[in-house]
């Protein structure tokens, strides 16, 4: 089976979410992103990244409800943003995103970026959401090895997730060894760097040798290192193309050459520096 859509990864509550997802981040709202998603989903994808910050969770929700997919067969994140943050304020941000998607219960809602003197209220209002149901999923966003352990101090239900900028420039190894030992699926954003990647010469003798486009060889490795994935595209020829990773895998020399391009070089903010 070479299409990844089918591939999930169970998060440590027991709910399997797809290894790939279609990212909604950039994509114009209303038609662009309506229209995005109708694509992605007659190509077989099942998972949406979306965000209250992206203003496009209308669209995102319009794309689902016209598809005639059953809403359990297809997995929605939406995230938080930081000036929402706080207990009470959370709650009813989590509503709005509600309101927005016009959905009962999302499958994974995200803090979007860590805010320091929120964090416990935020993170508290999430697990009333989880608590009552109304996420199968609860997960951070950008939180590094300090956000998590301060979080940890009043964790009742630990994230499931942490979706982090991650590509072959920029792989955070204590990060994702941090979470992973803590059973924190790590989520990769930007996972071709916005396409940066792509050109790397590395990238593109591996894509020639296995005979996959630079993206794929990128998808794929990322896969292999346990990772979930949420590419972006606009066009349904590379939305097809980022999903079919499985009619090849990458040798262990090979994974080691990309592992050894990681230059800590990042497309997004730092969240050791940004300030909300
Ligand atoms: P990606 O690394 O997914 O790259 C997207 C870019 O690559 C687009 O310009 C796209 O162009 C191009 N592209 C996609 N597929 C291919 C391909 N096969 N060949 C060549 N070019 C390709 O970047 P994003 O920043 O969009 O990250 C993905 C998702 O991660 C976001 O959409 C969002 O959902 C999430 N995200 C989360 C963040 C967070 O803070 N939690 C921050 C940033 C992103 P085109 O559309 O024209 O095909």
């Amino acid at each position: 089976m070479s299409d990844a859509v089918f591939k999930k990864v169970r998060l440590h509550n027991g709910v399997e979410m797809p290894a790939v997802g279609l990212g909604v981040f950039l994509i114009k709202p209303g038609r662009e992103a309506e229209q995005a998603v109708e694509t992605a989903l007659q190509a077989g994808y099942r998972s949406i990244d979306t965000a209250t910050f992206y203003d496009n969770e209308a669209d995102v929700g319009r794309a689902i409800q016209r598809s005639s997919i059953p809403r359990e067969e297809i997995f929605v994140t939406t995230k938080v943003w930081p000036t929402d943050q706080g207990y009470e304020e959370t709650l009813a941000a989590f509503r709005r995103s509600l309101d927005r998607l016009d959905m009962e219960y999302i499958d994974l809602y995200l803090i979007h970026w860590p805010r320091e003197s929120k964090s416990r209220d935020t993170w508290r209002a999430l697990e009333t959401i989880y608590n009552n149901k109304q996420a199968r999923a609860i997960g951070v966003s950008n939180y590094t090895t300090t956000h998590l352990e301060k979080l940890k101090q009043f964790w009742g239900i630990s994230p499931m997730v942490n979706q982090i900028e991650y590509h072959p420039y920029l792989q955070q190894p204590e990060l994702v060894r941090y979470c992973t030992a803590n059973n924190i699926r790590v989520e990769a954003w930007s996972p071709l760097m916005r396409g940066k990647v792509l050109h790397d010469t590395v990238i593109t003798a591996l894509a020639a040798k296995y005979n996959r486009s630079p993206a794929q060889v990128t998808l794929r490795w990322e896969l292999q290192k346990g990772l979930l994935v949420i590419p972006k595209s606009v066009h349904e020829k590379r939305m097809v193309e980022n999903k079919t990773l499985f009619d090849f895998e990458i040798g262990a020399a090979d994974m080691e050459k990309i592992d050894a391009l990681d230059r800590n070089e990042r497309i997004g903010p730092d969240p050791h520096d940004i300030n909300f």
